[in-house]
């Protein structure tokens, strides 16, 4: 059983258009945008990080806004909804912005013991804030979120699954402990994360698989110390018999992707270096930055890509 993975690191996912995204997140949601560069991958689509003031690994939400992109369409094999941590006794605050902020789907429920607010993002991307008592990390204080209410990064994710056997399995060798389970609800935990510590599967064998698209997670990434770390927890997923990605240069964070049984695209990113690298923390997120190989093509690119007015 590995060691080495400390929670979430980030989650990706897809949106239609990048200025309702930035918005939704900053001015809404009240997270800073730390860094706005392009996928690395399609350098003529963003990629916008989102989180606390330093985008410490377990609180970053990023998106790759791609301007036709199909809605998707929700069902197994994906991330179902992301969860953020909110303080005690801040629900009825977060209830009442979303409505005033015209949020769709709003629903508030409780699981696993914990009171949680639902709601949809832009693109029907599924998520709740979730109230932690014990959660001392600082969450990023915009004009009207004080630090009664800030978002203080993930909470955890949940996983719809056709057959949650292997996933569970999985979960297990990478370190996380079953917590709890309702009805068709499995919670995982890992022990020493970083506060983005849970899993949840939701175990629906009758239904259909997820098609990808604008509100779709494209990924989630799971944290690990350094390099060093990583090569040991991908040397083990590669001797269990998953099929691991060479290392890759992020800039902010080397990453390792994998396929998963259920579906579900995998990354484990380390912490290291961390968005700071190339920015002043009191200026993260404003300047369009571009990995080096890009750098030649900058005035291209920056014609490509709609200006994000902030
Ligand atoms: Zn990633």
């Amino acid at each position: 059983m590995l060691t080495q993975i400390k929670g979430l690191h980030h989650v990706t996912s897809m949106a239609a258009n990048a200025q309702v995204n930035s918005d939704f997140f900053t001015k809404t949601l009240g997270l800073r945008r730390v860094k706005k560069t392009v996928n690395f991958d399609a350098p003529d689509v963003y990629h916008l990080y989102y989180g606390d003031e330093v985008g410490t690994p377990g609180s970053v939400m990023t998106y790759f806004p791609f301007p036709h992109i199909a809605p998707g369409r929700p069902g197994t094999g994906e991330v179902g909804e992301t969860y953020f941590a909110i303080p005690k006794g801040s629900i009825d605050f977060w209830k009442g912005r979303l409505d005033t902020l015209g949020v769709k789907d709003i629903n508030e429920t409780e699981v696993f013991g914990e009171k949680r607010l639902r709601f949809s993002g832009p693109d029907k991307d599924g998520f709740s804030l979730v109230e932690v008592d014990s959660d001392k990390r600082d969450g990023w204080l915009h004009d009207d979120i004080g630090a009664a209410e800030a978002i203080k990064g993930f909470h955890g994710a949940s996983m719809r699954l056709q057959d949650d056997g292997a996933m569970r399995e999985l979960l297990g060798f990478m370190g996380y402990e079953k917590v709890d389970q309702k009805a068709e609800w499995t919670r995982f935990a890992i022990p020493g994360g970083n506060g983005a510590d849970f899993i949840d599967l939701e175990s629906l064998p009758q239904a259909n698989a997820a098609r990808q698209g604008a509100g779709s997670v494209h990924h989630i990434a799971f944290a690990v110390e350094d390099r060093a770390a990583q090569l040991e927890v991908r040397k083990a997923l590669m001797d269990t018999g998953y099929q691991v990605t060479p290392v890759i240069d992020r800039d902010y964070f080397w990453a390792i992707y994998f396929r998963t049984p259920g579906g579900v695209l995998f990354e484990i990113a380390t912490n290291e270096p961390g968005f700071d690298r190339d920015e002043d923390t009191a200026h993260l997120g404003e300047a369009l930055k571009l990995p080096s190989r890009y750098e030649p093509h900058r005035s291209q690119i920056e014609e490509t890509l709609s200006p994000i007015n902030d």
